[in-house]
């Protein structure tokens, strides 16, 4: 199983058992009330990134989001990272770029994710969030069990080799997130119209087909399905880090 056992952290345990039916904001609260400074989120500003973004913003618009521009996104990502931040009032979005001399090194041509496309995630994605998350006890991140894989199983309080995760919306289905982003009128990712309902590098997103899986656009046609972020690293190697990505 991708997911690390909640038995070896008894405070991930605690908190799973009391809020693993609760509402997304009484897990987000709940986690700014345990973790404070302490606690980031991790959001791709993809195709549901803005319901757990909104819900952030009225519990702590100060949070820390983190947000992995890896050089490769497509542009509407990243101009509806700036659109959707300001519309919310999110005031602490970093962006983590992947380090020029781990780029200058392995991937100088940007074409890694042609013959490697676990290496290019190291370097683009898995090595900056490491690097962002140091100074945090816990983070959130957007996944959802309905996405299926190894999500099906997803805890709503997690740890990570030394962190906890927070995941508000593992209970949620597209209903809920298709009611809430009405609710509240969030913009939309212009990428939706055009068929993408998961969104990450455009090297690696299509559209999906009719009634394929959300998340069978990204990576197609290969065997990959995470991006390395939330697969649990062997022991003594540094803690594994990511969100809706
Ligand atoms: Fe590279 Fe594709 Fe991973 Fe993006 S999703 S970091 S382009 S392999």
């Amino acid at each position: 199983m991708a997911f690390d056992s909640l038995a070896r952290n008894p405070v991930a345990l605690r908190l799973d058992a009391e809020l693993r039916h609760a509402h997304p904001r009484t897990i987000l609260e709940a986690a700014v009330e345990s973790f404070g400074d302490k606690l980031a989120l991790v959001s791709s500003f993809g195709a549901e990134s803005a319901v757990l973004l909104d819900i952030a913003a009225k519990v702590k618009p100060d949070i820390a989001v983190l947000f992995l521009d890896t050089g490769m996104l497509f542009g509407q990502t990243l101009d509806y990272r700036q659109n959707l931040a300001a519309r919310l009032g999110l005031t602490n979005v970093r962006d983590l770029r992947p380090a020029y001399q781990d780029l200058a090194t392995a991937d100088p041509q940007a074409k890694l994710w042609q013959t490697d496309t676990d290496a290019c995630c190291e370097i683009r994605k898995v090595i900056p969030l490491d690097k962002a998350l140091g100074e945090f006890d816990a983070w959130i991140t957007g996944r959802k069990r309905f996405h299926g894989g190894d999500r099906l199983n997803l805890p709503v309080v997690e740890q990570s080799e030394g962190k906890i995760k927070f995941n508000p919306l593992a209970n949620w289905g597209k209903a809920d997130l298709d009611a809430y982003a009405a609710e509240h009128d969030l913009p939309v990712h212009p990428l939706v119209a055009q068929g993408f309902p998961s969104i990450g590098c455009w090297p690696c997103t299509q559209p999906a087909e009719e009634g394929e899986d959300v998340r069978a656009g990204r990576w197609k046609g290969m065997d990959k399905t995470e991006c390395g972020i939330h697969l649990a690293r062997a022991p003594g190697t540094p803690d594994n880090v990511g969100g809706d990505i």
